[in-house]
């Protein structure tokens, strides 16, 4: 559970992009734009992207970046907490750009693997109260539900 400070509606356009950056104490580059772009851009408001998501974003839009480049990027933007990772299990981890608290669950479809955020206050607080009841100081969570999005559920439902 990264961090609430700096959380704010998602930057817009490219000048908001090096702001974001600045505000960190991070330096502007083509790359790190091109991931930032890739991740406003090419995930829905509360879906996040692989890697490989991000890399093609930047490839449909015709920015050059190689796939050790956008793995680094990523990498060094979650670890400033400029952007949020989410690790579920061996998969590759998933990044998106922040756009208010971090969510409280990912919502994992296991017919078309598509990863969506939640946000429950109620889960936040119980996870919270879990660790103070064993003295353990919480620093972040990943809550993962496992089932299927509403679009395969109402295919499968066709199928049978
Ligand atoms: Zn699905």
């Amino acid at each position: 559970m990264p961090s609430a400070s700096l959380r704010s509606a998602a930057p817009d356009d490219d000048d908001a992009l090096t702001a974001l950056l600045h505000a960190h104490g991070v330096k502007t580059t083509p790359i790190r734009i091109f991931v930032l772009r890739a991740l406003r851009d090419g995930a829905p408001a509360d879906g996040c992207l692989t890697p490989d998501e991000v890399c093609r974003a930047i490839y449909r839009r015709g920015d050059k970046a190689s796939v050790p480049q956008v793995y680094n990027v990523l990498s060094m933007l979650a670890d400033g907490g400029i952007i949020d990772r989410y690790r579920l299990g061996m998969g590759p981890a998933l990044y998106c750009l922040r756009r208010g608290p971090a969510w409280s669950a990912l919502q994992v479809c296991s017919r078309c693997e598509q990863a969506r955020g939640v946000r429950n206050r109620a889960l936040d607080a119980q996870l919270r109260r879990v660790a103070q009841a064993s003295d353990f100081q919480l620093t972040g969570h990943t809550v993962i539900l496992h089932g299927l999005c509403p679009r395969c559920a109402a295919a499968g439902r066709r199928l049978s």
